[in-house]
C-alpha cells in the first residue's frame, strides 16, 4: 500500500453533501409539514415517496450506521432488557434501542416520528415483525402493506404483478394520498421512475467496471458507499444522477489509468486474489474486517449485498411507461425475494464474468434472510465450478459476534489455498 493520504474525491463531497440535507430535512420535518414514512430498503418504493413529496426514514439504514458509530452495543443492550431474545435481528434491537434512547439519527439529530409506516415485504419474514413492533411504539400510525409474492418458481408473472399493482392501487397509494394531503400524480411518478432508470444504468456501469484487471474498486467495501444514494431514497431524483455520473467519471479514469481500489490505507498496489462475495458485512468492525482483505491484495469483485437494494446487472430497470407494474417488478426481482437457485446462479454468473480467483461467504449470525441455504450455495458452487470457497462468520452490528482472530484463521487459510492453485495452474500453463 502507498502511504499517501486517501483524498475525498468530488463524488464522495455530492454524497456526503445529498446525506446532510436528506438528515436537514427529516430534523426539521415537523415544522415543515414534510410527512415522513419509515420504510425498508430491499423493495423500497423511493420513487412512490417522492412522488408525494414525503421523506423516507429507512431503519436498517440507522441501525448500520449506529454499528459504524460503535453505538449498537448499548442499544441491542436495552433491547434485551426489554424482552428481545439473542436470536432476534441485530438490526432490529439496534433501532429499537434507539427508540429507546430518543431516536437521534446518525447525524446526531433527531429524528421525526412516522406519519406511516409503510411495509413492503420483500422475502424477509423479520420485515414483518420488526413492523408489528414499530405499530405497537407508534400508536395510531397507519400502516401500508404492499406483500410482495416470493419468487418460488424463479419466474414473474403477469398475474403476479397484477396482484401488486391491486394493492398499489386499491391500498398503498390511497394510504399515502391520505397522509399527504396530495391526489397520485402518474406523470409525476414517471418523471421521477426516469431519473432512476438513469441512475440504475450509472450504477451497473460502475459495477461492472470490476471485470477490469486490475480492478478499479472494491464492489464490497467501497460498494456499501456507492450504493448509499440509490438504496437511501435518492433513487429517481436528479441529484443521484449527478452523483452516479461523476462517480462513473472517476471509476473510468481508474480503469484508464489501470489503478486498483482505494482503500483506507491508500490504493492497493498489487492485486493477489478477486473475490465474490455472499452475505452483509460486518458494521462494528467495518475497517478491521476490510484490512484483513486489502492487505493480502484480495478485492471483491462482485458481492450479493451491494444487490439487495436492486438487482440491476440482470436488466431490470424501472420504466416511466409502465410505472406501477415497474414498481411491482422491483420488488418482486430483490435479491432477498429470489429463489435459492436463483440466488446460485447469480453468483455463478458473477464468478465467471468477473474471473473470481474464489467465492466466499460471510455468514451473518442473525440475519436468517440471507443465511438460509448458504452451505448449499457454497457446496452447488464448488461443484459447479470447481472454484475455492471459504466461509467465515460475524454480525450486522452486534459486536460481540465479531471474532478478528477467528475470521482472520479462517481468511489465511483461504488465502493459502488460493495461492496453491495459483501455483498449480501456472505450473500447468507453463
Ligand atoms: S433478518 Fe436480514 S434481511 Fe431480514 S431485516 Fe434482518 S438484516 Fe434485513
Amino acid at each position: 500500500m502507498s502511504a499517501k493520504e486517501v483524498s475525498k474525491e468530488k463524488s464522495m463531497i455530492i454524497q456526503k453533501e445529498m446525506l446532510s440535507r436528506h438528515f436537514k430535512a427529516l430534523s426539521t420535518a415537523k415544522e415543515t409539514g414534510k410527512k415522513v414514512v419509515y420504510t425498508f430498503v430491499p423493495g423500497n418504493l423511493s420513487e412512490l415517496i417522492l412522488a408525494f413529496d414525503m421523506l423516507p426514514v429507512y431503519p436498517e439504514i440507522n441501525a448500520l450506521q449506529s454499528g459504524m458509530r460503535k453505538k449498537s452495543r448499548d442499544f441491542i443492550r436495552d433491547s434485551e432488557k426489554i424482552g428481545y431474545s439473542e436470536d432476534v435481528c441485530t438490526y432490529v434491537k439496534c433501532d429499537i434501542g434507539m427508540m429507546l434512547n430518543g431516536n437521534i439519527g446518525p447525524t446526531g439529530e433527531k429524528l421525526p416520528e412516522p406519519d406511516l409506516l409503510l411495509l413492503s415485504y420483500t422475502g424477509c419474514f423479520t420485515f414483518m415483525k420488526w413492523f408489528e413492533n414499530l405499530e405497537r411504539l407508534y400508536p395510531g400510525v397507519p400502516v401500508a402493506m404492499l406483500h410482495t409474492p416470493y419468487q418460488e418458481g424463479g419466474k414473474i408473472s403477469d398475474e403476479m404483478v397484477q396482484y401488486m399493482v391491486k394493492q398499489l392501487k386499491e391500498d398503498v397509494i390511497p394510504k399515502m394520498e391520505k397522509v399527504s394531503g396530495k391526489k397520485f400524480d402518474p406523470d409525476r411518478l414517471s418523471e421521477i421512475l426516469g431519473y432512476a432508470r438513469q441512475s440504475q444504468d450509472l450504477i451497473t456501469e460502475i459495477f461492472n467496471a470490476t471485470k477490469h484487471k486490475p480492478s478499479p474498486i472494491d464492489a464490497y467495501f467501497a460498494g456499501v458507499y456507492y450504493i448509499g444514494p440509490i438504496n437511501a431514497g435518492f433513487r429517481g431524483t436528479p441529484e443521484a444522477v449527478e452523483y452516479y455520473r461523476e462517480l462513473n467519471n472517476e471509476v473510468q479514469l481508474r480503469v484508464k489509468n489501470g489503478q486498483g481500489p482505494v482503500t483506507p490505507a491508500g490504493e492497493m498496489e498489487e492485486e493477489r486474489f478477486r473475490l465474490v462475495l455472499e452475505g452483509p458485512p460486518n458494521w462494528t468492525n467495518f475497517r478491521e474486517f476490510w484490512s484483513l482483505f486489502y492487505n493480502m491484495g484480495a478485492v471483491i469483485v462482485a458481492s450479493s449485498y451491494t444487490k439487495v437494494g436492486g438487482v440491476y446487472d440482470l436488466g431490470f430497470r424501472h420504466d416511466p411507461w409502465q410505472p406501477l407494474e415497474s414498481l411491482s417488478k422491483y420488488c418482486m426481482n430483490c435479491y432477498t425475494n429470489l429463489n435459492l437457485p436463483q440466488r446460485i446462479d447469480l453468483l455463478a454468473k458473477c464468478i465467471n464474468e468477473y474471473e473470481a480467483d474464489g467465492f466466499l461467504i460471510n455468514s451473518i449470525k442473525s440475519c436468517n434472510s440471507f443465511s438460509a441455504g448458504q452451505l448449499l450455495m457454497m457446496r452447488t458452487l464448488e461443484d459447479r465450478l470447481g472454484i475455492p470457497v471459504g466461509f467465515i462468520e460475524s454480525d450486522l452490528v452486534d459486536p460481540r459476534y465479531f471474532s478478528y482472530s477467528n475470521i482472520k484463521n479462517r481468511l489465511d487459510s483461504f488465502f493459502q489455498m488460493l495461492d496453491q492453485r495459483k501455483i498449480i495452474q501456472n505450473q500447468q500453463t507453463a
